[in-house]
């Protein structure tokens, strides 16, 4: 197998530690394997994306040792292919037209919620527009066994969701003409040959949309890691929208310390001299916490 793995920032702003132990578990886990790491700007957000954050996010990254082994791409620069990824499905019967607004949904969902039933999508729009305009396109998920999709999380264990129940028809082409992400990450992993994922908690509960989305467009499913999300005072998840700050990039190697404790590394105490050492520690007590047989330790073991 040839390890590819990824970092995958919103420019949103600049680097904050959650981000960071995000970039560092990808970062720790390709070096591991022995693998090539790579890095994509998602910057088709329009409304969300802030100048200059990206160029911001991948100085600091340089700054912080990790280095990309392939220029970084852009997802602005993209569009023609997921263009052409959702010609694919339309082409399939995989896709309809959606003319509900945010609110019409909202109240279908709190309806739903007052009948302790389902709070997906209850795919109103499915067997026709009744008159409205299109807004959105869907997915449509199947029903039954075939929308429970089971993964097994390199760090939390087996995962399952039902979308039929639990997500709903999905959203790939948005009301505001934008392409949702669940599509275009799936469209860049499976072009760049991404075999690994390694990325926060809180995208966990897209992973099932987007294994259902892979197996829509033919493409393989990469191996998942998803590692405890960085919280505040107040256990809400670290993000830019909810004050965490810049990293401090006059001191590496003290925050990289820091999101190697996050991630429970064991670290022999000898990391905070360079960068070199701090990688070299890192690497290997993941690749302990992790179970990956590095070529170091296949080496002691004779396997190569
Ligand atoms: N761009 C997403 C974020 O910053 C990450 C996407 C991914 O890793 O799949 O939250």
């Amino acid at each position: 197998m040839t390890y590819r793995g990824r970092f995958a920032p919103s420019p949103t702003g600049p680097l904050h530690f959650g981000s960071l132990v995000s970039a560092l578990a990808s970062w720790l886990d390709a070096r591991a394997h022995g693998g090539a790491w790579l890095v994509r700007i998602e910057d088709i957000d329009g409304p969300r994306t802030v100048p200059g954050a990206a160029e911001d996010i991948l100085s600091t990254l340089e700054r912080f040792g990790m280095h990309a082994d392939e220029p970084p791409v852009w997802q602005s620069q993209r569009i023609a292919r997921y263009q052409a990824a959702f010609e694919q499905l339309k082409a399939a019967g995989l896709l309809y037209p959606c003319g509900c607004t945010r609110k019409e949904i909202a109240d279908s969902l709190l309806h739903a919620h007052a009948r302790n039933t389902t709070l997906a999508y209850p795919g109103t729009c499915r067997s026709g527009l009744h008159g409205k305009p299109a807004r959105a396109w869907r997915l449509r998920v199947p029903e039954g066994d075939a929308a429970v999709i089971t993964f097994e999380d390199r760090w939390q264990g087996k995962q399952t969701q039902d979308l039929a129940t639990e997500v709903g028809d999905f959203v790939l082409r948005r009301a505001d003409d934008q392409w949702a992400y669940q599509l275009a990450v799936v469209v860049d992993d499976a072009d760049a040959d991404i075999t690994h994922i390694v990325r926060g908690a809180d995208l966990m509960d897209s992973t099932a949309r987007q294994i259902y989305l892979q197996r829509c467009l033919n493409v393989p499913t990469p191996v998942y890691l998803h590692v405890p999300v960085v919280t505040n005072d107040q256990g809400e998840k670290l993000s830019k929208q909810n004050g965490a700050t810049a990293l401090d990039n006059d001191k590496p190697l003290e925050v990289l310390s820091a999101a190697a404790r996050h991630l429970g590394l064991e670290m022999d105490g000898n990391e905070r001299a360079t960068l070199t050492d701090f990688y070299a520690t890192a690497t290997a007590a993941w690749a302990k916490r992790m179970g990956v047989q590095t070529q170091r330790s296949k080496r002691k073991e004779g396997q190569v």
